[in-house]
């Protein structure tokens, strides 16, 4: 909070002389004291703006006579940051929350913005879950996904049939041939947070992968992925 004040204690603490008419023909000095003024006229502070406002100014009267201005700024609600006025402000179509830049506070979904609440609620996806269909994606076979997302079966499994459930992939053959594809509207997940997620372990996740898919390809002996699943 900045909190800047104005005082009007420079009007003198001096005793000055006055000029003084007596009986039109009589003068004589008088010396009087002037009172100090010391009080504030202005009063300044610079609080963070609430969430859902853009911005705010108040000005109140105090009952001493000043003057008290409140400049909110605003603050990305999701992350905390500042908002410049040459940043752009991004507002969720849900919430109203302003969002700064920041993929991983404003989710563009289907041309509009979200939080990460709101599009949570239309696209939801956990983490782990983006780890699938993006080693899906890349032809890798459930074994290879759990050794490079480092995860027990058992926490592989529910995300998996999660997966499922909500129409993001489809389990295709039959037995020892079957595997898994990813559909439409699971890329579209994958797409969407993609940005969102690359300032947590998924950009660590995504250079895995890339090397251990070199690797295989230097050695020559990455198969299909049909084969490997
Ligand atoms: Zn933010
Ligand atoms: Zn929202």
């Amino acid at each position: 909070m900045a909190l800047l004040t104005f005082r009007v204690s420079e009007i003198l603490t001096l005793t000055v002389p006055f000029f003084v008419h007596h009986d039109g023909r009589n003068f004589s000095w008088r010396w009087f004291r002037l009172e100090n003024v010391d009080r504030e006229i202005l009063e300044e502070v610079v609080l963070p703006g609430n969430e859902r406002v853009l911005a705010g100014k108040r000005y109140t009267a105090t009952a001493a006579g000043a003057v008290s201005k409140e400049i909110r700024v605003p603050f990305c609600d999701w992350c905390g940051r500042r908002l410049g006025e040459k940043d752009r402000t991004i507002i969720c179509c849900v919430c109203r929350r302003k969002l700064c830049e920041s993929p991983s506070c404003a989710i563009a979904l289907e041309g509009r913005n979200y939080c990460p609440e709101h599009a949570q609620q239309g696209l939801a996806i956990s983490r782990l879950q983006w780890k699938i269909i993006h080693g899906l994606i890349n032809v890798l076979s459930l074994d290879e996904i759990k050794d490079l997302t480092h995860t027990k079966r058992d926490d592989l499994v529910p995300a998996l049939a999660q997966l499922k459930i909500i129409g993001y992939i489809e389990k295709k053959g039959i037995s020892l041939f079957s595997h898994y594809e990813v559909l439409d509207r699971g890329v579209l997940a994958w797409r969407t947070y993609h940005k969102a997620f690359t300032d947590s372990d998924i950009a660590y996740f995504v250079s895995e992968v890339g090397s251990y898919l070199r690797e295989v390809s230097g050695r020559g002996a990455k198969k299909c992925g049909g084969e490997r699943r």
